[in-house]
């Protein structure tokens, strides 16, 4: 019997991109299977952000392209815009529109019946705990809770990748690892594909199915958590590990 394999959801193939002759991502190539948690992680001005705006459509690659579920979403002849891409977005200036409530927040990008929207912001405003707040404004909730609804409002849609740039760099310390781990569990329950782009290495520790450890625009080393804290590629990767606390 002949088993036909299943295409990534996420397949990110060779991408270049340079600014003012100076080259930004050189050669990029990754995939993420449905489900899975993938950090992009690697010191400011690396290269994660444009990779990921790339992916998102609001930035465009010289060379390379990128496919989602084994269809071609861009290269450098054919592009789907942003909006039809299925992709979602949560980036920590991402903020909530302060005019409506919590609950249009989160149902802003969906469609369907009133109820059958009105359902599922239930259900998502229930599993980041926030259902008390479901017709609050969002200028009367915490960061960590403005967070948690910004999450819900990134899922609401069930987009096929959701796309994570420095997703809790706002919030206080003290709180970034109740958040975390939070919003890992919420994206489990989800079986959504997500890419967060972080520089910490910790955040990356903590929340990785798989690394991807990017430097100067290309990524030096792939690998689950575990692996690369044990085995760093070389003495700058070891050095970069060496700070988690
Ligand atoms: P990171 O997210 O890893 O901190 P970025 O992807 O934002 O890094 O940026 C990578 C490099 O590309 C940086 O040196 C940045 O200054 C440069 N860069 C990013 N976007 C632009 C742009 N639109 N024009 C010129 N340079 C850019
Ligand atoms: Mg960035």
């Amino acid at each position: 019997m002949t088993q036909t394999p299943v295409p990534p959801r996420l397949q990110v193939e060779g991408l270049m991109r340079s600014f003012g002759g100076r080259q930004v991502l050189d050669d990029v190539s990754f995939s993420i299977p449905a489900g899975q948690v993938t950090c992009l992680l690697g010191p400011s001005g690396c290269g994660k952000s444009t990779t990921l705006r790339i992916i998102a459509g609001v930035d465009m690659q010289d060379r390379g392209r990128i496919l989602v579920d084994g269809a071609l979403v861009c290269d450098t002849v054919f592009r789907v815009p942003p909006e039809r891409r299925a992709i979602g977005l949560m980036f920590q200036d991402f903020a909530l529109f302060p005019h409506l409530s919590v609950a249009e927040n989160v149902a802003f990008g969906l469609a369907g019946s009133r109820a059958e929207k009105r359902a599922r912001v239930s259900e998502l405003l229930g599993r980041v705990h926030l259902a008390r707040h479901i017709d609050s404004m969002p200028h009367a909730l915490s960061g960590g809770e403005q967070q948690r609804v910004a999450l819900a409002r990134a899922l609401a849609p069930r987009p096929r990748i959701l796309l994570m740039d420095e997703p809790f760099s706002g919030l206080d310390e003290r709180l970034r690892d109740d958040i975390r781990d939070e919003t890992l569990a919420l994206l489990k329950e989800e079986g959504t594909a997500v890419l967060l782009v972080t520089h910490e290495p910790h955040e990356a520790m903590r929340m990785a199915d798989e690394i991807l450890l990017m430097r100067e625009g290309r990524i030096v080393q792939r690998g689950a958590p575990y692996n690369l804290y044990n085995a760093p590629v070389d003495r700058k990767a070891a050095a970069f590990f060496s700070d988690i606390n």
